[in-house]
C-alpha cells in the first residue's frame, strides 16, 4: 500500500521534495532502473523487475521497452488509489477506482522562478495552461481573500482572478498563517516540525468545537482529558475509546477532516460563516498582540503584523460580516443574526481594548494605536454599516455589552457622530422584546438557551 496522506505529509519537505510525487515509490523498485535507458540497458535485463504495491514483483523481461517503460513510470508514480465500489453486468463486472494525488503549487514574487502559479503535474510536460489544482487552489484562496458581493470576476491566462494581480503578494500581505487558518490548513515552518503540526492549535480547537457539538456539550466541558494537552504522536487508534480515535483521525487526516466537516450541518459551533470570521479577526489581533510585545524580533523587511496591517484585516472581516449578511440566500436564523451581532461586537470590543500606542515612535499616531487608527482618531462609520444591517433582535443580548464598549470609548475619546450612531443601535436593540415578536419564537429561543449560549461564547 501507498503512504497515507499523512506518512506523506510526514515526507514533506519544502525545500528538498523532487517536483512529482514519484519519489514515495522509488524505494521498492531495484535501483538500476532509476538510471537512464542509455548506460543501464544491460543491468535492467538483468535486474528487469519491478516490485508493485502489494510486494509481488513481477519480471517485465517479456514486455517490449516501450510498454516496459511506461509500467515502470506508472508503478513508480502511484498515487494512493482505493476500489470504491464493484458491480456485476452482463458479462463482464466493473471495478471502479479513484485516486488520491499530491500536486504542489508554487506561486512567487514577481523575480522569482514562480512569478506566476505552476503545479507539480505539468513538471513533465511544461506548459503554460492552468491546470484544474491551480484553477481550483486560487478560486479557494480568493474566496477568503476578496469579500465578493457578487461580482463577476475576470480570469487570467494563468488561473486566477486578475484582482489579485500578483498572488504571492497578496498571500503575503494577508501573512500565510492567517489564510491557513481560514482554509483549515497547516503551515510547515520545517520538515522536522510535521509532529507538532498533526496536532496544531486552530486544528485541535475545531476538532473540539466538532465533536462537542455533537455531544451537544459545552466546548470547555468536552473532553478535557483530550484536549487540554493534546498528544497522541502518529498514533491514531486508542483503544476503548472512540471519541480519541475519532479526534486523532480528525487531527492527522485532511481527508477526513474536509469530509466530517461538509457532513455536518450549520450550527453555532460548526460552518458558522460569522463564528468563523470572528476567529480571522482573533488571529489578526493575536499577530498585533506579539507584534507589540516583541518590538526587538521585528524585522523591517517582513510585511510586520502592525497596527496598520491589523485594523486592514479587521476592516476586511466587518466587511466580509456585512456582505454575508446582505447576500445571505434566505433570510437568517436568529442564532445566525446573533452570531453575526457577537463577532461585530467582538471586534468593536478588542478594539477599544487596545487604546494605547505601539513603537516605533517614529509612526504617526494614528499607526502606532489600533484604537485611534480604526474608531477614535476621526469618524470612520467602522462597523456602523453591518450593526445597521443587522435587525436589532440580532443585538439584544448583547446590549448591557454595548452600553459598556460606548462608555469606554468615551473614556479614550470618541467622534461624537460616532458615538451617536453606536447609541443608536443601542436603544434600538433595548426596545426588543424578544417574547412578544415573531421572530424571537419559542424553537429559537429553546434552542439558543438549550445548546447556544454557553459554548459559543
Ligand atoms: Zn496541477
Amino acid at each position: 500500500m501507498s503512504p497515507s496522506p499523512t506518512e506523506k505529509l510526514s515526507q514533506l519537505s519544502i525545500e528538498s521534495m523532487p517536483p512529482t510525487t514519484r519519489q514515495q515509490s522509488r524505494s521498492q523498485k531495484s535501483q538500476s532502473s532509476t538510471e537512464s535507458e542509455a548506460n543501464s540497458v544491460d543491468s535492467r535485463q538483468v535486474d528487469n523487475c519491478l516490485r508493485f504495491p502489494s510486494k509481488l514483483t513481477y519480471s517485465l523481461e517479456n514486455l517490449n521497452p516501450d510498454i516496459r517503460q511506461h509500467v515502470t513510470d506508472a508503478v513508480e508514480g502511484l498515487p494512493q488509489i482505493t476500489l470504491q465500489e464493484c458491480a456485476e453486468r452482463e458479462g463482464h463486472v466493473i471495478f471502479q477506482v479513484s485516486e488520491l494525488a499530491n500536486f504542489r503549487i508554487r506561486t512567487g514574487s514577481r523575480s522569482s522562478q514562480w512569478s506566476t502559479p505552476s503545479c507539480s503535474c505539468g513538471d513533465e510536460s511544461p506548459s503554460r495552461t492552468p491546470c484544474r489544482h491551480v484553477l481550483w487552489l486560487f478560486d479557494q484562496i480568493t474566496a477568503q481573500l476578496l469579500d465578493n458581493s457578487g461580482e463577476v470576476l475576470t480570469l487570467n491566462k494563468y488561473g486566477y482572478a486578475n484582482v489579485l494581480e500578483n498572488p504571492y503578494e497578496m498571500i503575503t500581505e494577508c501573512h500565510l498563517d492567517i489564510l491557513a487558518d481560514d482554509l483549515h490548513s497547516r503551515v510547515l515552518r520545517t520538515a522536522s516540525d510535521t509532529e507538532d503540526a498533526l496536532y496544531n492549535a486552530r486544528r485541535v480547537q475545531e476538532v473540539r468545537e466538532i465533536l462537542a457539538s455533537l455531544n451537544r456539550t459545552p466546548i470547555d466541558e468536552y473532553r478535557p482529558d483530550i484536549f487540554d494537552h493534546p498528544t497522541g504522536g502518529r498514533r491514531v487508534v486508542k483503544r476503548n475509546d472512540l471519541e480519541c480515535t475519532i479526534f486523532r483521525m480528525l487531527c492527522q487526516n485532511n481527508e477526513f477532516f474536509q469530509y466530517f466537516l461538509s457532513s455536518m450541518k450549520s450550527d453555532e459551533l460548526v460552518n458558522n460563516t460569522f463564528r468563523k470570521l470572528q476567529k480571522r479577526a482573533d488571529a489578526a489581533l493575536a499577530g498585533l498582540d506579539a507584534y507589540a510585545e516583541s518590538p526587538s524580533s521585528r524585522q523591517p523587511s517582513d510585511n510586520p503584523k502592525d497596527v496598520t496591517w491589523c485594523a486592514t484585516h479587521l476592516q476586511a472581516v466587518v466587511k466580509k460580516v456585512h456582505t454575508a449578511i446582505m447576500r445571505a440566500r434566505r433570510p437568517l436564523e436568529l442564532w445566525e443574526r446573533q452570531a453575526a451581532g457577537r463577532t461585530l461586537l467582538h471586534i468593536l470590543r478588542q478594539v477599544v481594548d487596545r487604546c494605547r500606542d505601539l513603537t516605533p515612535p517614529t509612526l504617526e499616531n494614528v499607526d502606532r494605536n489600533l484604537y485611534l487608527k480604526l474608531i477614535g482618531d476621526r469618524d470612520r462609520n467602522f462597523a456602523i454599516g453591518a450593526l445597521n444591517s443587522l435587525a436589532p433582535d440580532a443585538i439584544h443580548p448583547f446590549t448591557a455589552e454595548l452600553d459598556r464598549i460606548i462608555f469606554d470609548m468615551q473614556k479614550h475619546g470618541v467622534p461624537h457622530s460616532y458615538a451617536e450612531k453606536l447609541r443608536d443601535v443601542y436603544e434600538r436593540a433595548r426596545r426588543v422584546r424578544m417574547g412578544g415578536s415573531p421572530i424571537g419564537s419559542k424553537r429559537h429561543r429553546a434552542r439558543q438557551g438549550g445548546r447556544g449560549g454557553k459554548r459559543t461564547r
